[in-house]
């Protein structure tokens, strides 16, 4: 029986010119009609598979015209794409963390429309190393004889750790054992590194004499990390960078035995900016100047530039990095490297970082400028919603630096607070976010709506949220019917 029931749902199956007439694809605009074709022929191919396999499957060509359309939108639809973040964190990690400066985007389209010097050397006319581009200004901002970047800040610690100190012993702090996010614990790295970790001190509190004690022949590193968005305030204390160069010489000195001092260090700030207060970041010149012998970094944290991990320090070893296998694995590509070269470079005058790269631009910010852009934030909106819609008020808030950097510092802030008569919060911020021409991110704060104004980019960014909170309210009153 179930087979002549099989054939005869078979032989229901649509033509593909037949679906195609239908009202969901010939909706579709802007498609070429290969994509649409090929998605019609692969929704019937599935659904004579499913008859086959014993299903009713829904044979109606509307059936099938819309799922193809489904598909076709899913697959000519960016996925990646721009997103406007009104939420005030600065180092959004998931919004792509760093947004980058004019001469970083500049630098990254002129390398990509052609070819480029990647690893060519136009003054003697022979191949070049992609290390030569950031090597020089690393050196120049941070004072470290060598360095290299590599793919994020994770792949910089796997890497110092597998070259340097895999089948030996690395000694790191129980108050430096950190979850960073995402995965990426201290012990996890270390493990999958080969080096064996020996932990020494406790939670809160880790003395010199607790690596002393830690100290055998087979240790050859010292390791510390930043503690990131986990801060250890009151009965707390770690053990300092100078102390750590102290303990390595003296010991070095008694043994014969060479301990690497090597820092993770995060965010990794090259500048020391008083803005920050006193819960500044220790800078990269800093830790390097304090003794350790490698410190390796984020290029989308504090710095401002695209995804990147860097690692600056002693020659010989950065010499070592550069032969690894793992420098191949790692390797940055053209476009990040254009971007970390031109990002680093506006670091030569710290004056221009402050006004032109838009991550350390927002961490220092004055709050009245950027009360400013929120009071131009609210005229644009209430221009376009007029009254009777939503009260908006700017209000004092609080934003944050986000990718783990300066968690306790309060950043003061304005942001816009958005009020609804008609509609609510939720679906609004839903709305933003889904259906809007660029997607706006914004806080969800009571039954308000908020925009802080701190990591809004632009008079057009303004533009777009005006326009967006309009197409929202515009849309309650078509499905109301009002
Ligand atoms: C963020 C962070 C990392 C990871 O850096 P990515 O660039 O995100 O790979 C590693 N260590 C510390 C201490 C960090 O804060």
């Amino acid at each position: 029986m179930k087979d002549t029931c099989n054939a005869s749902l078979l032989r229901q199956l649509p033509q593909v010119e037949e679906v195609l007439h239908e009202s969901a694809l010939t909706n579709l605009k802007g498609v070429s009609r290969t994509i649409v074709v090929n998605a019609v022929r692969n929704e019937i191919e599935k659904r004579r598979k499913a008859i086959l396999d014993g299903d009713e499957a829904d044979t109606g060509a509307a059936s099938i015209a819309q799922a193809a359309a489904a598909r076709t939108r899913a697959l000519t639809t960016p996925s990646l794409k721009r997103i406007i973040n009104a939420t005030g964190v600065i180092i959004h990690t998931n919004l792509g963390r760093s947004a980058l400066a004019p001469e970083a985007i500049e630098a990254v389209k002129d390398v990509i429309v052609g070819y480029s010097s990647l690893e060519y050397d136009t003054q003697h006319m022979a191949r070049g190393s992609r290390h030569d581009h950031c090597e020089p200004l690393i050196c120049a901002l941070t004072g470290a004889e060598a360095a290299i970047a590599v793919n994020n800040n994770a792949a910089a610690v796997m890497m110092v750790l597998s070259v340097f100190a895999a089948g030996h012993e690395t000694v790191v702090s129980r108050g430096e054992q950190v979850e960073i996010g995402g995965s990426f614990r201290i012990p996890d790295i270390m493990q999958q590194s080969g080096t064996h970790m020996v932990e020494v001190g406790m939670t809160n509190k880790t003395y010199l004499r607790d690596y002393e004690e830690a100290l055998t022949d087979d240790t050859v590193m010292l390791f510390k990390a930043h503690p990131s968005n986990y801060l250890m305030t009151g009965f707390a204390e770690l053990v300092s960078i100078s102390e750590l160069r102290s303990l390595a010489d003296a010991h070095e000195a008694k043994t014969g035995n060479h301990v690497l001092i090597y820092e993770d260090q995060g965010s990794g700030a090259f500048l020391e900016l008083s803005a920050f207060g006193n819960s500044a970041e220790p800078t990269v010149a800093q830790s390097l100047a304090a003794g350790a012998d490698l410190v390796s970094f984020s290029g989308d944290k504090l710095l401002g530039g695209p995804q990147a991990g860097i690692i600056a320090g002693r020659a010989d070893l950065i010499a070592r990095l550069k032969a690894s296998p793992l420098a191949r694995v790692l390797r940055l590509d053209k476009m990040t490297l254009a971007a970390l070269e031109a990002t680093l470079r506006i670091y030569l005058d710290p004056d221009q970082a402050l006004q032109r790269i838009p991550t350390v631009r927002m961490l220092v910010e004055d709050p009245e400028c950027v009360r400013k852009r929120a009071c131009a934030l609210h005229d644009a909106i209430q221009t376009r919603i007029g009254s009777g819609k939503a009260t908006l008020e700017v209000i004092p808030e609080i934003s944050r630096a986000g990718g783990g950097a300066l968690p306790m510092r309060d950043i003061g802030t304005h942001a816009l607070q958005m009020r609804f008569i008609v509609g609510n919060a939720q679906d609004c911020w839903q709305f933003l976010a889904q259906s809007c021409p660029v997607s706006i991110v914004a806080r969800i704060h009571e039954e308000s709506v908020l925009f802080d104004a701190r990591t809004i980019l632009s008079k057009e960014e303004i533009n777009v949220i005006s326009l967006g909170v309009a197409l929202y309210f515009d849309q309650l009153a078509t499905s109301e019917g009002l």
